[in-house]
């Protein structure tokens, strides 16, 4: 039964579709079986993973129930992950899919008849809290929220999770977070720590923050050029350190991490 996880955070450029891309890849590679789900229209998880981005083949003939998941799900180059890839069409979902009164919870019953196929689902978000954000909260079991080592780190965090009480309360679709994550983190710079320590003191013990922190690292923002997760781009670097390292921690808290891996 597929665990269902959103990489979440209305703020753009805090590596979120670097963290879907590169930990389902990094989950892949450990022998989980894994799909992705591009829910941005902006389609960069999809381009990274190499994907031609086309109208006929995306998430949002899927959400308007044109096609079935199966029909649109393509393969990756890494075997055993999948994506479902978006496309600049999915900007017009937001008007077309609030014409169904259901409109939250489009996105989970498509995937709900996928489940016994992956092991892990991961929905690559775009940067707002439209409703396409609130149909992958509806769809998650729980959040990964990366955060960005900045001067402005926890600004809109407020908002992010008054929305997730919301989707919580209002439609009874809870979706606790599974893990902050820092990313574009410089632990020789002041600022990298001051903020590392600031997120520390904002969530406190109520949270889970990743002991793996996600490094400033060129080959990261390199890879999707190449249409490859840095995880294979480069195996060397410590990007792709980086992300191995999380998905290893990501599947020790869902007690999935066998002993010889
Ligand atoms: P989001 O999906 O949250 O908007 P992205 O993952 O697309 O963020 O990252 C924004 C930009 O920063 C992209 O150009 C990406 O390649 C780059 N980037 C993301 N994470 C890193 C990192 N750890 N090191 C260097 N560049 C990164
Ligand atoms: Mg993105």
């Amino acid at each position: 039964m597929a665990e269902i996880i959103s990489i979440l955070n209305q703020k753009g450029g805090c590596g979120k579709t670097t963290t879907a891309v590169n930990l389902s890849a990094a989950l892949a590679l450990l022998g989980k079986k894994v799909l992705v789900i591009d829910m941005d229209p902006q389609a960069n998880a999809t381009t990274a993973f190499g994907v031609q981005k086309n109208e006929e083949n995306s998430v949002y003939r899927v959400l308007t129930g044109e096609q079935t998941m199966d029909q649109a799900i393509v393969p990756t180059e890494i075997s055993g992950l999948d994506v479902l890839p978006s496309h600049i069409s999915l900007s017009g979902a937001e008007v077309e899919l609030s014409k169904d009164i259901g409109f939250p919870f489009i996105l989970k019953e498509s995937v709900d008849g996928l489940l016994d196929d992956y092991d892990y689902v991961l929905l690559d978000v775009p940067p707002s809290l439209g409703i396409l954000t609130i149909n992958s909260l509806v769809a998650a079991d729980s959040v990964i929220i990366p955060i960005q080592a900045e001067f402005y780190a926890l600004e809109g965090m407020a908002d992010l999770l008054d929305a997730m009480n919301l989707v919580e309360s209002r439609l009874k679709s809870p979706s606790p977070i599974k893990g902050i994550l820092i990313t574009l983190y410089d632990s020789r710079t002041r600022l990298g720590r001051d903020v590392y320590r600031n997120v520390k003191q904002y969530f406190g013990d109520r949270e889970y923050i990743f002991k793996t922190t996600i490094p400033r690292n060129v080959k990261l923002a390199e890879a999707p050029s190449h249409g490859k997760p840095c995880i294979i781009y480069d195996e060397e670097c410590i990007g792709t350190e980086a992300y191995n390292d999380l998905a290893k921690e990501f599947l020790s808290l869902s007690n999935d991490l066998e002993d010889n891996k």
